[in-house]
């Protein structure tokens, strides 16, 4: 086994003395591609009991076992947040999804406007991509990729304790901050596709008693620098950094 600590998210609960079964795809991982065999060690989460240590016990080309033997980490919850963003091309929506994991964001949830790029979304595709930055970044928590709403819609159904840091390329520059929200632990940011967002959007946005508009600096920032620049700030003033 190599020196990179390898780190699995299994569906299963994780307990000293229990037994996980390995799925096709884990298996063919880590004994074919990563050449473990029975008495190593790797590391399994799945975002509820912590990180514990298991050891192989079965490896096959298809199938396997693993034992765990003690939890290594305990399961740590990101706060509260949500990322809305409007899907871009391919590469970047995934990249998005990735580093929203890894800055911590509880759930992700593509959203369409107005001048919204792309209108579909491969969810499941998502989701790996959010399974695979927890198992690299260390985290013991997977957010949730949702489908593919309408900003609308979600504005029609948003729960009224949360609040949404509208990330609004019309302040560039401008100072609106954070600060400017009383105090709140449920939050989601909001960020624009590479058109943008439209007035009608924006008007109705900037109307609502939840909605705190923020700048994101003197410069207009592509989609998905401006997801991370917006998690970056977001967990620097309220989050857990
Ligand atoms: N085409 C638009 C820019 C869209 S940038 C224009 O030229 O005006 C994509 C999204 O990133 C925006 O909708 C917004 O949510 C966010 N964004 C980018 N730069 C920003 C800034 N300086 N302040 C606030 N939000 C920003």
């Amino acid at each position: 086994m190599g020196a990179t600590k390898i780190r699995l998210c299994v569906s299963e609960d994780l307990g000293a003395g229990q037994t996980v079964p390995l799925s096709r795809d884990h298996a063919h991982y880590l004994f074919s591609v990563m050449r473990l065999a029975a008495g190593d060690s790797i590391f399994v989460f799945n975002g509820r009991d912590g990180e514990w240590r298991a050891e192989v016990t079965e490896a096959g080309k298809k199938t396997g076992a693993l034992l765990l033997r003690e939890q290594t980490a305990p399961q740590h919850m990101p706060p509260d947040l949500w990322l809305l963003f409007a899907p871009i091309k391919k590469a970047r929506t995934d990249f998005i999804v990735e580093k929203a994991t890894e800055m911590g964001a509880a759930k992700i949830l593509p959203i369409s406007t107005e001048f919204t790029n792309s209108d579909r979304i491969n969810r499941d595709r998502l989701q790996a991509h959010a399974v695979e930055a927890a198992e690299q970044c260390g985290g013991t928590f997977v957010p949730e990729v949702g489908e593919l709403s309408r900003l609308d819609r979600i504005i029609s159904d948003w729960p009224k304790d949360r609040r949404l840091m509208f990330c609004d390329e019309a302040l560039v520059g401008a100072r609106a901050s954070l600060m400017a929200a009383g105090p709140a632990t449920k939050w989601a940011i909001v960020i624009g596709p590479e058109g943008g967002f439209s007035d009608a959007e924006r008007t109705r946005l900037q109307a609502l008693d939840y909605v705190t508009p923020v700048s994101l600096g003197p410069r207009i920032l592509r989609a998905d620098t401006a997801a991370v620049a917006a998690l970056t700030l977001w967990q620097t003033v309220l989050g857990d950094w």
